[in-house]
């Protein structure tokens, strides 16, 4: 490849580098784990969740520490939205510094790495 053809590929590259720093999400609304949905039977004698599902269904965020390990924390239902909203955004996270990284990665194999 010519000069002028590496820096314009580069040129896209750092282009393509930016659209997607952009898409970064707020690094303050963040969770990792899932969202469960519990039903959870109450004992009470004559009560109706004895013949079905149970009550609920209560909320909660799932964390895997290490395997096989995990820890739940209640999520109260004026809080799902947030934290499902903050789940997103770990994801999204993950994904965009994934692509960033493997850019980067192009630009140090064309010789063209730098913090334009
Ligand atoms: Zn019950």
């Amino acid at each position: 490849m010519s000069e002028k053809g590496r820096r314009k590929a580069a040129a896209v590259l750092k282009r393509r580098r930016a659209r997607l720093a952009f898409r970064l999400p707020d690094a303050e609304h963040l969770l990792r784990g899932s969202l469960v949905k519990r039903y959870k039977k109450c004992g009470r004698m004559g009560c109706h969740c004895a013949d079905d599902i149970g009550h609920g269904p209560a909320y909660y965020l799932s964390v895997t520490l290490a395997p096989g390990k995990t820890r739940s924390y209640y999520v109260p239902p004026q809080l799902k939205s947030r934290v499902s909203r903050y789940l997103r955004n770990h994801r999204k996270l993950r994904e965009l510094v994934k692509e960033i990284t493997e850019l980067n990665q192009e630009l140090l194999a064309q010789g063209v790495l730098d913090d334009d």
